[in-house]
């Protein structure tokens, strides 16, 4: 088949790039030329393991291409996936803004029949707007069809891959065959329901991961109280098959482009039809004080922050991406900033990212975990980057001018930290030191 995919982002650039893998033709569209011109060097705008050989494979072998043209892209094309942004307007609610802008240029280009399929996290209803919209523009018939996505960033290629599930929604059942076919190789496991089942899937997903780590972040905050140990005890807990033991890790909260836009967007959805959802509002309150933590330790380790030296080990909102979107060290920064200390800041692929974000004098940017920690009060782990579990903890704290190590992220095992002189502090688990 013949794919045009929009938007060339974590999302549209991984799917176009596996949609090839199956044997499509598939067109990566972007309107930001910058990208386009990047990926035609074979260069990725965005860091994902194994993606830039996937590119340069598909490029070569002549199943793939990329396009700032849209209208060109979609008359080429039998299926148009929407892979475009939904980011949050200040309300919470999703700003529907690209997916809008791109519907009606879809409707321009129109020349004969088309499948529309929408993969970007859009609000329940908001397919049956993008019928309208693209209807407004032609006469030309068309179907649509939401496909949510559920991918990782850090695990985008092999979650596009071996998905868990595919969810398709539609209301003409004559696709189903298609879309099955579409997805050929990465699973059978293809649900199929109405359009709106199929955006409310999506958030409830996310909606529900978010609850878990919350809930286990909570259980965390309590173990430290009464003197138990959160990782048993989510161990303990996982065993139970009902419960299952992924996004049972205790830390400084959720990050990233999904889960914190989806969340709000949801509690949204549910206000618009007066429905209060109380237990998501409490989620994303515990999860906004979550990442806090660090800074109460500090204070309890170091007292004032006002001259102190504190070392930052990672910046992106969890390993394997470069993605800074609502990480939580962005606030974390900040309020060290704000209390006076000067922050040295190491992350081996986000740096870059952050810094176009958030920059400060304060701030000093490092090469190396070791140059962040040297000369430090405290080093706080914000995200678990496999480059820190092999740091010499020893050397460390040899290196340090107080030797406070907070793990944000749970990541030393009592073992490691016994006999280094640090005094740790992790989340949920009893201090050391
Ligand atoms: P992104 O911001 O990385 O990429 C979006 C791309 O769309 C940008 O490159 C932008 O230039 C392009 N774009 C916007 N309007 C366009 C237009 N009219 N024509 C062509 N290109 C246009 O976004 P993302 O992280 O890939 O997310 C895309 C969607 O997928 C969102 O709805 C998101 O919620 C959802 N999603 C994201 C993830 C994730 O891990 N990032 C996972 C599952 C679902």
């Amino acid at each position: 088949m013949k794919l045009a995919v929009i938007g060339t982002g974590y999302v549209g650039l991984v799917s176009g790039v596996c949609f090839t893998l199956n044997g499509n033709h598939v067109i990566c569209v972007d309107k930001d030329q910058e990208k386009i011109s990047k990926l035609n060097r074979m260069e990725s705008p965005i860091y994902e393991p194994g993606i830039e050989a996937l590119i340069e494979m598909n490029l070569r072998e002549g199943r793939l291409s990329f396009s700032a043209d849209l209208q060109d892209s979609v008359r080429r094309s039998d299926i148009v996936i929407l892979a475009v942004g939904t980011p949050s307007l200040p309300n919470g609610e999703a700003d529907l803004r690209y997916i809008e802008g791109a519907a009606a240029e879809i409707g321009q280009a129109m020349e004969g029949y088309k499948i529309i399929m929408t993969k970007s996290t859009v609000p329940v209803g908001t397919n049956e707007k993008i019928r309208s919209m693209i209807a407004a523009h032609t006469n030309h018939p068309f179907d649509i069809v939401s496909a949510p996505e559920f991918l990782r960033e850090g695990s985008a290629i092999q979650d596009t891959l071996h998905p868990d599930r595919i969810i398709i929604g539609l209301d003409n059942p004559a696709l189903e065959d298609t879309m099955r076919e579409l997805h050929k190789g990465f699973t059978d496991n293809v649900f199929v329901t109405d359009i709106r089942s199929a955006e409310m899937i999506k958030y409830a997903s996310n909606a529900f991961l978010a609850t878990k780590i919350s809930f286990i972040n909570e259980i965390a905050n309590i173990c430290e109280k009464v003197g138990a140990d959160v990782t048993e005890v989510a161990q303990g807990m996982g065993m139970d098959r009902r419960i299952g033991s992924s996004f049972l890790q205790a830390g400084i909260g959720y990050g990233g482009s999904c889960f914190p836009k989806d969340t709000n967007a949801l509690i949204q959805i549910a206000g618009n039809v007066d429905y209060e959802f109380k237990l998501l509002e409490s989620v994303v309150e515990v999860n906004k004080g979550q990442r806090f933590m660090i800074i109460s330790k500090l204070h309890e380790s170091l007292g004032s922050l006002r001259g102190a030296v504190i070392g930052i080990w990672g910046l992106a909102f969890k390993p394997n991406t470069d993605d800074v979107r609502e990480a939580p060290a962005r606030e974390i920064v900040e309020a060290l900033v704000a209390e006076g200390a000067t922050v040295k800041l190491y992350d081996p692929i986000a740096a870059d990212n952050f810094r176009q974000q958030y920059d400060h004098p304060n701030l000093r940017w490092c090469g190396l975990p070791e140059e962040a920690a040297a000369g430090s009060d405290a080093v706080c782990l914000l995200t678990d980057w496999s480059v820190f579990k092999d740091i010499n903890l020893h050397k460390l704290a040899e290196s340090m001018r107080r030797q406070v190590l907070i793990d944000g992220r749970n990541v030393y095992s009592k073992e490691q930290i016994e006999g280094t002189g640090l005094t740790y502090h992790s989340v949920g688990r009893p201090q050391m030191g």
